[in-house]
């Protein structure tokens, strides 16, 4: 969803900030907004209390000054928001590996989600609290008169803005905070999965209702974030789903075993004749005992001499023990030079190769939703809500 955005120059608390070029795109809009209806919002303010001449303020380049300060200031805004849910991550050691910026708001992506029970919802609240925290701050600057003029027009626009976004946020529907809080809250009398679905039918209900309103009232931008709301929650459940198949399995349950293999003396000629046969994207080689030298590409077969041997055509492979965390050597695999693991036992033998192909089979696979005959899983039952 989030394409590779820009690396800011500085990184709060150590925590890299990246600007999607959505949101590069909607800082001078947001600016426009502002600074060509400077005089309605004065009007609006004055409603709320908070009596501003708008004279000076639309005055000259006056108006485009305040947009620009407002539309900083809603970025601020956001990154404060965001940086809220990094520290509040942190206290529950978890890392925060960027926050990104674009259009719809923030996101900060956690290394991984904490796994205490109710981690979550904590982590999630504290976000909508740094900003109604940072409304209410700013709105003291009003009260104490502490602002004036164009100064206090910015502060009270960022006042309800942060008052907005801790509103916003608070909406029952994933990925929101509010949706986050809700799926926490529900783990504890429904178990890990049913809360998920359950939180998913609300999240759906509540992105419904915006869009239906957002299509009444022509409100484009809401329609936008109903379809976003609906796209990402459903998103959010596809990966519990994927996180709840992976925990306690070993990378065995999702290999393919014994595959097929060769020796260093295996010739091209052969090697085509093999692939055939029986054809696979890589042939492991092996040593006598059953220990992977390296791997033969099938499309490295084409277009070479017969006599070429295995040897000259292995590419190396990395090694992960059978009895490895799934999980964790599934994150790995993208970084592997052969796209792919030798799947090894305790004597270091070969018993399968562990590709993202076969990762995706196993998921899609009936076993995913099974206990496992190795794993941790076994207190698990098939959840029928599940499928
Ligand atoms: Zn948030």
């Amino acid at each position: 969803m989030l394409g590779r955005g820009w690396r800011l120059p500085f990184r709060p608390f150590g925590v890299p900030i990246e600007l999607d070029p959505t949101f590069a795109l909607v800082l001078p809009l947001f600016a426009w907004l502002i600074g060509s209806q400077v005089a309605a919002y004065a009007e609006l303010l004055g409603g709320l209390g908070i009596v501003l001449d708008p004279e000076p303020l639309t005055r000259g380049a006056t108006p485009w000054l305040l947009g620009a300060a407002g539309a900083l200031g809603l970025f601020a805004s956001v990154l404060i928001h965001e940086l809220g849910h990094a520290l509040a991550a942190r206290a529950y050691g978890v890392k925060t590996l960027r926050i990104t910026l674009w259009f719809l708001g923030g996101v900060a992506q956690l290394d991984e989600m904490p796994r205490r029970r109710g981690a979550e919802a904590v982590v999630a609240i504290v976000g909508p609290i740094t900003s109604a925290l940072l409304s209410l701050s700013l709105a003291a600057l009003l009260r104490a008169d502490a602002v004036a003029g164009g100064a206090a027009f910015v502060v009270s626009y960022l006042a309800i803005t942060n008052a907005g976004l801790a509103l916003f946020n608070l909406l029952p529907a994933l990925p929101l905070d509010g949706g986050r809080v809700l799926r926490s809250l529900l783990v504890f009398p429904l178990g890990e999965a049913r809360a998920t679905t359950a939180a998913a039918a609300v999240s759906r209900a509540v992105a419904i209702a915006l869009g239906v309103y957002g299509f009444l009232t022509f409100q484009v931008f809401l329609l936008a974030i109903a379809f976003f709301i609906d796209a990402a929650g459903r998103a959010e459940v596809g990966a519990a789903r994927a996180r709840r198949a992976f925990e306690g399995r070993r990378v065995r349950d999702a290999m393919t075993a014994e595959p097929i293999t060769v020796d260093l003396a295996w010739t091209a000629g052969q090697l085509r004749r093999l692939r055939a046969f029986r054809p696979h994207t890589a042939y492991p080689v092996v040593t006598v005992d059953g220990a992977p030298l390296g791997i033969v590409r099938a499309d490295d077969l084409d277009g070479i001499e017969d006599a070429t041997s295995a040897a000259d055509l292995m590419r190396p492979v990395e090694t992960v023990r059978a009895d490895a965390d799934l999980e964790g050597t599934v994150r790995q695999l993208a970084t592997t030079t052969a796209g792919r693991f030798a799947v090894v036992d305790g004597d270091g033998r070969l018993m399968g190769m562990l590709t993202k192909a076969d990762v995706v089979r196993w998921l899609q696979s009936a076993d995913a939703g099974r206990p496992g005959d190795g794993g941790g899983a076994t207190t698990k039952r098939p959840d029928p809500m599940a499928d």
